[in-house]
């Protein structure tokens, strides 16, 4: 199926009805886009960052060489840089903390905003890359709008700092994940946000009760479960609404089996691992909406 799917990896991504789909990568270290050809995708839909914080926490110009070369190498195609989200699945020695619980701990904002001189520091590196490309960035776990207003004002008070500087930088689109349920359920606290990205992840644990990364409950961990769809399909609503463009960054995007669901669901842009790329563009090319 892999081999068949090749032939649509050149071709832009329809539905058997002609509804065009934007199809993206996720990616992690600046390396993965090695051995992707820039025209089989329309950008980079998530770039998880938290690889540059394995073994020491990374330095302002680490990062920075790191952004600026996705985004050089995407050109004017647009690439959505995300946070640090660690935490969770996803620990950093030096960073993360030690928790009983720690899907619903101190995770992803919520730790980015408990150590201002390490988002700090990352808050810079973007805004120094983002004149390098179409820069997008996107914070992740979001619970409240509040999380989203102080980490905003925190970009604007670090461009200031720069610019007073004389360091050339720009303000990108700052957007948030949703895959809080707090978020998808009552997103109009989020009217400010330039764009919506739904971590299907992390949302279809939190709605199922049933942890990502246990075996013992994978069957109930599953986006077409009805409460999740509908999660979505009020997502897209709100987006078509207000005008803010929601996209999709979950694995759930290059899952032939979820992939009919996601757009009837309301979805039109999906951000797939790149391995997922062809399969992805294949299973659209089915679907009727
Ligand atoms: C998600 O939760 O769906 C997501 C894309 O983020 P991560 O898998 O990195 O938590
Ligand atoms: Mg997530």
């Amino acid at each position: 199926r892999q081999g068949m799917a090749r032939r649509f990896l050149a071709r832009p991504a329809v539905t058997k009805a002609g509804t065009a789909v934007r199809v993206q990568v996720n990616i992690a270290d600046p390396s993965d886009v090695d051995g992707i050809d820039i025209a089989t995708c329309d950008g980079v839909g998530l770039m998880r960052t938290e690889f540059l914080f394995g073994k020491t926490l990374p330095d302002e110009e680490t990062q920075y060489r790191a952004y600026r070369k996705v985004l050089e190498w995407a050109g004017d195609k647009p690439v959505t840089i995300r946070t640090v989200d660690a935490g969770g699945d996803k620990p950093v020695p030096g960073f993360t903390v030690e928790e009983g619980n720690p899907f619903l701990g101190l995770r992803g904002i919520r730790l980015s905003l408990a150590r201002l001189d390490i988002f700090r520091a990352q808050i810079r590196a973007l805004l120094r890359a983002a004149p390098h490309g179409n820069l997008r960035v996107m914070f992740p776990m979001i619970a409240m709008a509040d999380e989203y207003e102080r980490a905003a004002a925190l970009f604007a008070e670090e461009q200031a700092a720069l610019a007073a500087r004389g360091v050339a930088q720009e303000m990108p689109p700052l957007g948030i994940m949703v895959e809080v349920p707090s978020v998808a359920i009552a997103p109009e606290a989020f009217a400010d946000v330039a764009f919506f990205s739904i971590g299907s992840n992390d949302l279809t644990q939190y709605v199922m009760a049933a942890a990502r990364d246990n075996a013992a409950v994978a069957h109930l961990n599953s986006v077409r479960h009805p409460a999740v769809l509908r999660l979505i399909g009020s997502v897209t609503a709100f987006g078509r609404e207000t005008g803010i463009p929601v996209s999709l960054c979950g694995d759930a995007g290059g899952d032939p089996a979820a992939i009919p669901s996601l757009l009837e669901a309301g979805l039109r842009d999906l951000s797939v691992a790149p391995a997922q790329l062809a399969m992805a563009k294949a299973a659209i090319s089915d679907v009727s909406v």
